[in-house]
């Protein structure tokens, strides 16, 4: 099945250079130069990925996404967001606008389709057999192996399945509760400090190679794992 995308951007340059791009790696383009385009355009086909432009004439960008995560049909579609440099604290208001990740421009076609991969692989649980790699972190479901810059991590189960589940639904922050029910399974009793114990161990299986940055903990809310400091 052919994955389609709509892109919103009303600069033509870049949204030609995404639909080249997006074309050549097997994706359906569909584009619009503006929020009220991008709402015909969905009347006719409901992709599984929307990347959308912040600054647009008319509707903007979060508007756009704030208006159709109301949408029964629609709402659930994953966003990515093509922002300009400089617009960090607009980016944090993005996020409560429900936007799934942000892509600062400019940016290259390399970029884009890894960032696509990443938000559909989050989309859809069903691609977790996939091997995940982040930032020469690779981990590998099937044959359940890890290796960190190309050498092999030990771990036990408990880390595997935490990496596992970070790697997949990564820029997210997680409750503790939240790791419990998707790592352990709703069934299983365990106090929320085991989650605690269980990041330690992981932290430092990965730390020889520095990757144990990528687990952050956001005080007073949970985990997150993410490439950004
Ligand atoms: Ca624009």
């Amino acid at each position: 099945m052919t994955v389609k995308i709509l892109i919103i951007e009303d600069e033509a340059a870049i949204r030609e250079m995404v639909d080249m791009a997006l074309s050549a790696a097997g994706y359906q383009v569909f584009g619009a130069e503006s929020g009220e385009e991008g709402f015909s355009v969905l009347n006719e086909h409901v992709p599984d990925l929307i990347l959308l432009d912040w600054m647009l004439p008319g509707m903007s960008g979060i508007d756009f996404a704030r208006r159709i995560r109301k949408d029964p049909l629609c709402g659930q579609i994953p966003i990515i967001m093509l922002t300009a440099r400089g617009e960090e604290e607009d980016k944090v208001r993005g996020l409560d606008s429900g936007v799934d990740d942000f892509i600062t421009k400019p940016f290259s076609p390399r970029e884009l389709a890894s960032r696509i991969k990443a938000v559909l692989r989050r989309a859809s649980p069903m691609a977790s057999e996939e091997v995940v790699d982040v930032e020469g972190l690779t981990l590998d479901p099937v044959s359940h192996r890890i290796t960190a810059n190309d050498s092999n991590v030990d771990m036990g189960p408990t880390e595997f399945r935490l990496l596992h589940f970070f790697m997949t639904h990564p820029e997210r922050v997680f409750t503790r509760g939240q790791l419990l029910d998707n790592v352990w399974g709703t069934n299983v009793y365990v106090e929320e400090r085991t989650v605690d114990v269980h990041i330690r161990r992981l932290r430092k299986a990965i730390s020889g190679t520095g990757h144990d940055r990528l687990i952050q903990t956001v005080r007073g809310a949970g985990y997150r794992f993410s490439t950004r400091p």
